[in-house]
C-alpha cells in the first residue's frame, strides 16, 4: 500500500467517493480507504435518492424553486435546530456540487415528481429529491465484483434489481406477451451479468449511484483500497497529518499533507453505540452494513472533536418487519413505500389501535412509535390489498404465500376477530377500529388521522383509487398481518463540525488537516427529515465542500 496521498478519505460511501473525487480533479493525490471487502457502505443499499433544492436537473424538468424558497422550507422544517451557516453552505454549494459532477464524471441524477416531505410548510416543493437513473455495472469491469450488492431482501434471485415499471411488468407477465417478453429479457441479461460477475449488472438506485461515483474516481486517478480499516488519526502539534491503517494484518502509516476527510457511514453497525443513542435499539433493527461502526467519530472525538448529542433524532427511521432466511439470519425489510401507504391496509398498535397516518413518511412514523413507547405494531391488509401491493417480504402476485406464512412472517385468517386472536389482540377493539376505519375509508375520509388528505400521502397512494388514493376498506378474507418494529436506516449524529465540513473542536475552532461528511459530520437536518434524499444530499455536498476547501478553492 503506497505511504502518501494529498488527502485520505476514509470510507468509500457517497460522501467518501465524492469527496475523493473532486479532490482528485482539482489536481490532488487521493487514497481512500474502505474497511469492508466491498466499496460503497450504506450508500449502496440505498434508494439513491438525493435532496438538493433549488437544482438545475428540477428547472429543466418544469419544476419551479428558488433559494429564497428552499430557505423557508428549512427553517419551518428545522425550526430551533436550524443552523444558517451550515444550511447556508448546503445551499449554495449543494446545486454546485450537481453542475461539478455532471460536468466531470459519469454520475447523472435526474429530476422526479417525488414531493417534499412537509406539504403544509411554507416553500414546500417538488423534485428536489433527484433520483440514480439505471446505470450498466460492466462499465466498472472487474471492479464490479468490489461494488457492495444491494441488500437481498430489496431485490429479486439475490442481486437481480428491478425498479417500478420491471415490478408492474412482472406482475402481468402472465396476461400480457408484451410483459412476459420484458421479464423474459430482464431475467436472461441478469443470468449472463451472475455468469460473468457473479451478479447482476443492471444497477439501480443507491447501486447505481454508488457504481457511478467509483467509476468517476478511477477514471481521475483516485486510488482506492479495500479490506482496509484505519484504527487511528496521526497528529502533528495539534494537526491531523496520516492515519494508520490495518490490511491483512499489518498496520501501516500513511500520511495526508493536505488532509483527512472522515467519511465512515456512523455507528449502524455498533451494538454498544446504538443502544446508547438510538431509542428502542433492543427492539429494531438497522439496515446498515458490517463496517459502519463509528470509527469515524471515535477518531475524531479522539483528537479533539466531539460527536453531538443534542439531535431531536439521532437517526433516519423506517418502520421495518423482518424474518429468518433458510440459514437461520435476520432478515429485516424496509416498510418505506407501498404497502402501509396503498388502499386496503391499517397499522395498529398492541390494543388495536391505530396511533399514526399510515401515510406518514418513514421519519415521522417512526417518531410517533418512539413518543408513544410502540416496540411493535402490526401492518393490516386483505387478500386483494396484498395481492395487488404486497406486504414487506410477502411481495405482490404472481409470487406465492405460503413460505410466509408457514414461517409465521404472514399471519393469515379467516376474519379479523381470527386474526386479533392469532395476534393476541383485543378482539372487540380490533374489531371496532376495522369497522370504522373501513366505515370510513369508503367514504374516502379518515377522520381520526387524515391519511390520504395531505399531497405526500395522496402521492405514495395508489393514483388510479378512488375517491382516495390511500384508502379503501379492508373487507375480503382472508386477512393478513405482519408484525413492525422501530427500525432504522442510518444515524445521523456526527461529529460537529463548520461550513467547510472541517471537524471542530471544544471551542469551535477547526482541527487543522480534518474533515467530516456524510453520516460522521453531524447531520444538517439534525434528524429532521424535510424530503426523500436529505442525507444523501447533505453527504454529497459536504463530500464535495471538503474537498474544494483543501483543494483551496473553498
Ligand atoms: C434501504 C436504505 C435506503 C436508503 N435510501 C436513501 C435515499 O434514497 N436517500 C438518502 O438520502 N438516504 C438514504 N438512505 C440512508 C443513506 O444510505 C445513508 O445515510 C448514506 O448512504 C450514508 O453515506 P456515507 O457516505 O456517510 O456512509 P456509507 O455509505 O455507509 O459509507 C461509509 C463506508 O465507510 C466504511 N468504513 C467504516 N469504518 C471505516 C474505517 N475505520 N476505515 C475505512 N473504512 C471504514 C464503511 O465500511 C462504509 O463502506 C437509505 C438507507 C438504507 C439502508
Amino acid at each position: 500500500m503506497q505511504q502518501q496521498a494529498d488527502v485520505i478519505v476514509v470510507g468509500s460511501g457517497a460522501a467518501g467517493l465524492t469527496a475523493a473525487t473532486v479532490a482528485a480533479k482539482e489536481g490532488l493525490s487521493v487514497l481512500v480507504l474502505e474497511s469492508t471487502g466491498y466499496f460503497g457502505g450504506t450508500t449502496a443499499y440505498s434508494g439513491g435518492g438525493v435532496w438538493i433544492p433549488n437544482n438545475h436537473l428540477m428547472k429543466a424538468a418544469g419544476y419551479d424553486d428558488s433559494r429564497e424558497e428552499a430557505e423557508a422550507y428549512l427553517r419551518a422544517s428545522l425550526g430551533t435546530e436550524y443552523d444558517p451557516k451550515i444550511v447556508d453552505a448546503f445551499l449554495d454549494n449543494g446545486p454546485e456540487m450537481l453542475r461539478y459532477l455532471e460536468q466531470h464524471t459519469v454520475v447523472r441524477l435526474t429530476a422526479s415528481p417525488v414531493p417534499d416531505y412537509a406539504p403544509a410548510a411554507p416553500g414546500w416543493h417538488i423534485s428536489r429529491c433527484l433520483l440514480t437513473p439505471e446505470y450498466d455495472g460492466e462499465r466498472l469491469g472487474p471492479m464490479l465484483r468490489q461494488l457492495r450488492p444491494p441488500l437481498p431482501q430489496m431485490v429479486l434471485l439475490g442481486s437481480m434489481q428491478i425498479d417500478f415499471n420491471d415490478m408492474a411488468q412482472l406482475q402481468q407477465m402472465l396476461r400480457s406477451p408484451a410483459a412476459f417478453l420484458h421479464v423474459t429479457k430482464m431475467v436472461v441479461k441478469f443470468l449472463w451479468g451472475k455468469l460473468r460477475y457473479g451478479r447482476g449488472t443492471r444497477l439501480i438506485n443507491g447501486n447505481a449511484l454508488t457504481a457511478t461515483l467509483l467509476r468517476s474516481a478511477l477514471d481521475v486517478g483516485v486510488k482506492l483500497e479495500n479490506n482496509a480499516r484505519v484504527h487511528n488519526l496521526i497528529t502533528d502539534n495539534g494537526k491531523v497529518s496520516g492515519v494508520v491503517v490495518e490490511k491483512n494484518g499489518q498496520r501501516t502509516k500513511v500520511t495526508a499533507s493536505k488532509g483527512v476527510i472522515l467519511a465512515s457511514g456512523g455507528f449502524g453497525a455498533n451494538k454498544e453505540m446504538r443502544g446508547r443513542y438510538i431509542p428502542m435499539a433492543e427492539h429494531g433493527w438497522s439496515l446498515q452494513p458490517e463496517g459502519c461502526q463509528g470509527d469515524g467519530i471515535n477518531m475524531g472525538v479522539a483528537v479533539g472533536g466531539s460527536m453531538n448529542e443534542t439531535n431531536p433524532a439521532n437517526g433516519i427511521w423506517s418502520p421495518m418487519s423482518a424474518m429468518r432466511d433458510e440459514n437461520g439470519e435476520l432478515v429485516a425489510y424496509p416498510h418505506l413505500f407501498f404497502d402501509r401507504h396503498s388502499p386496503g391496509s391499517i397499522v395498529v398498535d398492541r390494543f388495536g389501535h391505530r396511533f399514526v397516518s399510515e401515510g406518514f413518511h418513514y421519519q415521522n412514523f417512526v417518531n410517533t412509535m418512539h413518543k408513544n413507547g410502540i416496540t411493535e405494531g402490526f401492518l393490516i391488509g386483505d387478500h386483494p390489498f396484498q395481492r395487488k401491493y404486497g406486504m414487506g417480504l410477502a411481495r405482490p402476485a404472481p409470487y406465492p404465500l405460503g413460505s410466509f406464512i408457514r414461517s409465521g412472517y404472514l399471519v393469515e385468517a379467516d376474519s379479523i376477530s381470527e386474526l386479533a386472536r392469532k395476534l393476541r389482540i383485543d378482539v372487540a377493539a380490533l374489531e371496532h377500529t376495522v369497522a370504522e376505519f373501513n366505515r370510513n375509508a369508503a367514504l374516502g375520509k379518515d377522520p381520526e388521522f387524515q391519511r390520504g388528505e395531505d399531497y405526500y400521502s395522496r402521492f405514495m397512494g395508489d393514483a388510479s383509487h378512488e375517491p382516495n388514493p390511500s384508502l379503501a376498506p379492508i373487507t375480503t378474507p382472508p386477512f393478513y398481518a405482519l408484525e413492525l418494529r422501530p427500525g432504522d436506516l442510518s444515524t445521523v449524529c456526527g461529529l460537529n463540525a463548520n461550513a467547510n465540513a472541517q471537524v471542530i473542536d471544544a471551542n469551535g475552532e477547526p482541527i487543522t488537516g480534518l474533515y467530516a461528511a456524510g453520516l460522521d459530520m453531524n447531520s444538517m437536518m439534525r434528524g429532521h427529515y424535510p424530503g426523500g434524499g436529505s442525507s444523501l444530499g447533505a453527504a454529497m455536498t459536504f463530500g464535495y465542500v471538503a474537498a474544494q476547501h483543501i483543494a483551496g478553492r473553498a
